[in-house]
């Protein structure tokens, strides 16, 4: 076995590889369809292989010439296809298959050139070539451009240039005058192994876009309550911190707590579905009525908590009327016509680094609670000292 045969049993194993790790892992990609079209490329691209030892040992040059080349061209546009499902860029599926009839047509007429010509050459690379830049451009369009992204993009071009530096090559060292003495020239051995390099570390940046769908996905479901849509309790406290771990974190910042009112009476009375439908409700009129770059969660049960960055109390207090007046006035297909429901609010502010943040959501908790007591339907603000240091507590009092 020389070396060319060698890295063409290499690459050929690599493909059938990586054939098996996409379909593994699109089985839990949220875009299970674009792991399946790069399964089905490699799988393509692994036959090219088996093309070329064919024209090795078979003695049938041209059948086999034009299966290896079409084998990998098909590979190629496939892995478009699987970058537009994966990038959400459309394809266009006339003009693929418009330019793959016009590459293997041209392979066909090409065959009876000199292998080291510059025709021969130009009529072989160029298509892989275009291919590659079409599913740069796929990534491109996309508009996404996260490292995974960036390097994607980067190796498909880089293995643009590759395809169209064989043209130079192959003229320049005159590869070989036919398909198999191409294939046991030392060109061939260099120019394969680096062609392996590059579907290898494309494969892998394949898998890692793939990869980081998943766990961004993950991510995101573990950080999302599924009833409210908001964020649950522990992604409410990471995202805060994350503002308060800002270089520039522009105080006060505002605190407040919403607890529906007799939220009790509803399931007992209407079922619980009917309860759900209205914590629904709720949530999606805080989602929708704050400010961007608010922080809305639902804490549990029918309690909630915003977090408004940068904002002092008496906006927060404000923004709190207006949100409790809206309920009010609201009604639920699931209850009678006539039902209306009211919420309680507790507003506080962080006014230094010093102040926690179970510390602020203590003392809105504390406004709440006088809220519920002084009749419900009501937003109470934070009547404890705003100062976390005893001594400055007492000189204020
Ligand atoms: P208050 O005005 O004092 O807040 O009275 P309340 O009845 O709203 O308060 P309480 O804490 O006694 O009741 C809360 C109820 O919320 C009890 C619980 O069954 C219900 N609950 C908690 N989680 C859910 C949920 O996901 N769906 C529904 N439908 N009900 C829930
Ligand atoms: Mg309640
Ligand atoms: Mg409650």
């Amino acid at each position: 076995m020389n070396g060319a045969l060698f890295l063409l049993t290499v690459n050929f194993l690599i493909a059938q590889l990586f054939c098996v790790f996409f379909v593994i892992i699109s089985r839990r990609s949220p875009v299970p369809s674009a792991g399946r079209w790069f399964a089905g490329a490699f799988f393509v691209a692994s036959l090219a292989a088996v093309f070329e030892v064919t024209i090795r040992y078979g003695g049938i040059d041209r059948f086999a010439s034009f299966g290896a080349f079409s084998s990998l061209l098909v590979a190629l546009l496939m892995i478009r296809i699987g970058l537009g499902k994966l990038y959400n860029v459309p394809t266009d599926v006339i003009s693929i298959t418009v330019f793959l009839a016009l590459s293997l047509a041209v392979n066909l007429s090409i065959y009876d050139l000199p292998r080291g010509g510059l025709w021969h050459s130009l009529g072989y690379q160029l298509p892989f070539s275009i291919a590659e830049l079409i599913a740069a451009g796929t990534v491109y369009r996309s508009g996404r451009r996260a490292a995974p992204d960036l390097t994607l993009m980067a190796l498909l071009i880089v293995t643009a240039v590759h395809f169209a530096s064989k043209i130079y090559f192959a003229v320049a060292f005159a590869g070989g005058s036919d398909a198999q003495s191409y294939l046991s020239s030392t060109y061939a051995l260099v120019s394969q192994s680096l062609g392996a390099v590059l579907v290898v570390s494309t494969g892998l940046t394949l898998l890692a876009v793939i990869v980081v769908e998943i766990m961004d996905e993950a991510k995101a479901n573990a950080e999302v309550d599924p009833l409210s849509g908001l964020f649950n309790r522990r992604a409410f406290h990471e995202k805060i911190g994350q503002i308060l771990k800002r270089p520039v974190s522009a105080y006060p910042h505002c605190m407040l707590l919403c607890d529906l009112d007799h939220f009790k009476a509803v399931n007992d009375t209407y079922g619980h579905a009917a309860g759900d439908q209205v914590i629904q409700f709720f949530a999606r009129m805080i989602a929708v009525n704050s400010p961007s770059g608010a922080i809305c969660s639902r804490l549990g049960g029918e309690e909630f908590a915003i977090f408004l960055p940068s904002t002092d109390e008496t906006t927060g207090y404000l923004f709190a009327q207006g949100l409790r007046n809206n309920f009010s006035s609201l009604s639920f297909p699931a209850l009678p016509d006539s039902v209306r429901l009211t919420a309680s609010f507790g507003v506080a502010v962080m006014t230094a680094s010093s102040q926690t943040i179970a510390d602020a959501i203590g003392r809105a908790d504390g406004a709440l609670y006088d809220a519920k007591k002084s009749g419900r339907n009501r937003v109470s603000r934070d009547a404890r000292p705003n100062v976390t240091n005893f001594d400055q507590w007492q000189s204020q009092a």
